[in-house]
């Protein structure tokens, strides 16, 4: 079966159409500049890129630029619509309500509704993307895969804040963690490559991307995670300040006479490496610049890395050890410095990085010597693929 797997931001609309069966990419692109003039970059398996500048008034044009693009007797990959055989959608929050993936339907999208107010960015674009394909394809079913599901096994203790309980019972303010995809599909991932049971093992996750997030996973599913009621907490990031204390934003907020949204604002866009160093939220720029001998990039460096094994710490006392350790997302598949400043905290536990082997980027390798007492893994993460299988698996009821 073809599955259409769409991740729909507020102005930008992602895209992979997948074989569910051989789990091959058959085309994938991105529409940018949506409501503003629109852009389209579509990659068909084994050829070339094609770009195009084309309007895109609202995302159902941007959604029927994608099947045009799909179904194009130049560059398309399929002869109709009729060869799409559910869609698949990303979305970011699903509160309390869904602890898996699930078929939409009408309650689906008022429960999701329902959720806005926790994700007032995200989910509204989220249930844009699904209104479009929901009008241009009514009869193709489409399955809600969601970030925060994987994390709804973490026990009350660990999700709780130690804030009055009341606002957890009004408002449902609690840790609910994110890219939830990514840490199902990577912790199971890293227990096939080493030929073990997920539901085995203790594994520590480390998405480290422009968003970065840690997960503890035991005996297959979530028990703690860095994220907490919105994306700003845990790690530091390539813009986002990570767990600071509260009482920070009041006392910027009165230095330098701005206003809560402003410092919130400054807490997510211009903070974390970006606002250490002051030279880039890329960790390839901040290596560049290390290079240099730029100071305040070797200091964000470190405190990124810090962060990082401070967590790995923490989560292995949360699940009374460890058994293997995953980098994953745009920094842990490439970044070697990051790899190895993070695992220089770890011989406590008998963490053996290999030089040789972490220079590996992109690809599923041990990256830890063969005498390491806990194995550490580079392991490409895949969304799109894990909502494909999770979409097939709904629709053909499995
Ligand atoms: P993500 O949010 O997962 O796309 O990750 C973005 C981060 O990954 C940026 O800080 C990039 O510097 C880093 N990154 C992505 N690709 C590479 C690469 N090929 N080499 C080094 N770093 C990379």
């Amino acid at each position: 079966m073809n599955i259409l797997v769409i991740n729909c931001g507020s102005s930008s609309l992602k895209y992979q159409l997948i074989d569910s069966v051989t789990e091959q990419v058959m085309a994938k692109g991105l529409c940018e500049r949506i409501r503003i003039d629109g852009r389209l970059k579509h990659v068909p398996s084994g050829r070339g890129p094609v770009e195009l500048e084309a309007p895109m008034p609202d995302h159902t044009a941007a959604v029927e630029l994608v099947l045009q693009m799909l179904t194009d007797p130049q560059y398309g990959v399929i002869g109709s619509l009729d060869e799409i055989g559910a869609v698949g959608h990303r979305i970011v929050h699903g509160g309390e309500k869904f602890a898996s993936s699930t078929r939409i339907t009408d309650e689906v999208i008022q429960a999701i509704t329902e959720c806005n107010d926790l994700a007032p960015l995200h989910n509204p674009a989220n249930l844009i993307g699904i209104a479009s394909c929901k009008k241009l394809m009514p009869q193709v079913p489409m399955v809600a895969v969601f970030d925060t599901a994987f994390h709804q096994t973490m026990p009350e203790r660990a999700y709780l804040y130690g804030i009055p309980y009341e606002y957890y019972e009004k408002y449902k303010i609690r840790k609910y963690g994110f890219h939830g995809t990514s840490h199902s599909f990577v912790s199971k991932h890293t227990a096939e490559l080493l030929g073990r049971d997920v539901k085995e093992l203790r594994t520590i996750v480390c998405h480290l991307g422009n968003g970065a997030s840690i997960c503890a996973v035991q005996n297959g599913v979530s028990v703690d995670t860095s994220m907490g009621l919105t994306p700003l907490d845990g790690l530091v990031m390539g813009t986002r300040s990570g767990t600071i204390d509260p009482a920070v934003i009041e006392f910027i907020a009165q230095k330098e006479q701005r206003s809560l949204s402003d410092v919130m604002n400054i807490l997510n866009k211009e903070s974390g490496v970006a606002g250490v160093s002051g030279v880039s939220s890329d960790f390839r720029d901040l290596e560049t610049a290390i290079d240099q001998g730029n100071a305040r990039a070797k200091k964000a460096m470190d405190l990124f890395c810090y962060r990082v094994a401070q967590y790995i710490g923490s989560y292995t006392a949360v699940m009374n050890g460890v058994d293997a350790i995953a980098f994953t997302a745009g920094v842990g598949e490439n970044n070697a410095t990051a790899r190895a400043g993070i695992c220089q905290y770890l011989g406590y536990l008998g963490v053996k990085l290999d030089p040789e082997r972490n220079r590996v980027r992109g690809e599923d390798a041990v990256i830890s010597t063969d005498d390491s007492r806990i194995p550490v893994l580079v392991v490409p993460t895949n969304e799109e693929l894990a909502i494909a299988r999770e979409t097939a698996a709904l629709v053909q009821g499995q």
